[in-house]
């Protein structure tokens, strides 16, 4: 599972958050690693931090072909950048609709359509999506961001099923709340920003945020040719958010 030595790695949205710890991880394991990201400031080397935005197929496309040209090639495509959206399905304005789907589900189709042609000369060609708990749990107040992972989720069984036949894996990780930079600023945003934490912990049963790094395991493993006859899966990394029905702790 370590062995990624001589593979060659994109993460998009890789200067934060799961994006980063992913971005670093893949790197410890052997892999070159460019980070595609709208502000690329926070990756260190050695990862290759490219400028990108994937809301705009022009940039996308010449970042992937900068990256693919330094890196000699590309073999996994981690398509981690995505913005929230708060609020139940009369609360976001069109134009926010437009921009989350366009971020969130566009930035994907544009990110791998333009890695696919170097993703099918390679041999151990992987694209890992960045889902959601949003994708298979209904949650209150997040009906724009769950529609859009719930089409990144679709997303990644359709483009599975395409490219099985180019030797092209496809899978998704579905976290749960993860403790990232994102998460904080929604805290800040609280008016009480500790009941607001502890309410997120009890939601997960495990009584804790998801880390980074949970996260970035699960993406390095289906990356990774030990996952070489997994594709079309969605790995929830949630602390049994999405399988898991507790009764309250003093019933149990
Ligand atoms: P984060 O805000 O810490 O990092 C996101 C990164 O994406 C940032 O570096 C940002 O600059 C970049 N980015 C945003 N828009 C971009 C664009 N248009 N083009 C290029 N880069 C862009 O967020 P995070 O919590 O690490 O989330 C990463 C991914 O994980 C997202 O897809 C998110 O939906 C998903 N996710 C997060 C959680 C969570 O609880 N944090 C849970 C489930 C899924």
């Amino acid at each position: 599972m370590s062995g990624l030595s001589g593979l060659r790695a994109v993460v998009t949205g890789g200067a934060s958050g799961i994006g980063l710890a992913t971005s670093r991880m893949l790197a410890e394991h052997g892999a070159v690693v460019a980070v595609l990201d709208l502000d690329p400031s926070g990756a260190p080397e050695p990862l290759l931090a490219l400028k990108a935005d994937v809301g705009d197929d022009t940039s996308v496309r010449a970042a992937v072909e900068e990256a693919a040209r330094r890196l000699g090639g590309l073999d996994i495509l981690v398509n981690n950048a995505g913005i929230g959206a708060v609020g139940a399905v009369d609360d976001n304005p069109d134009p926010e609709w437009h921009r989350v789907l366009d971020v969130n589900v566009l930035g994907t189709v544009r990110t791998t359509r333009a890695a696919l042609p170097c993703l099918r000369r390679s041999a151990n060609a992987a694209v890992v999506n960045m889902c959601s708990i949003a994708a298979t749990a209904g949650l209150p107040q997040r009906a724009l961001y769950s529609a859009s992972k719930g089409a990144v989720l679709s997303l990644t069984l359709a483009m599975a099923a395409d490219h099985v036949r180019d030797g092209i894996r496809v899978n998704c990780v579905n976290p749960g709340t993860a403790d990232t930079p994102w998460v904080s600023r929604l805290l800040d945003a609280a008016d009480h920003p500790e009941a607001e934490r502890a309410a997120l912990n009890a939601r997960q049963p495990m009584g804790r945020l998801v880390t980074a790094e949970e996260v970035a395991a699960a993406v390095l493993y289906l990356a990774s040719p030990a996952a070489a006859s997994v594709t079309g899966v969605a790995l929830a990394v949630d602390g049994g958010m999405q399988g898991l029905r507790l009764r309250p702790a003093a019933s149990s």
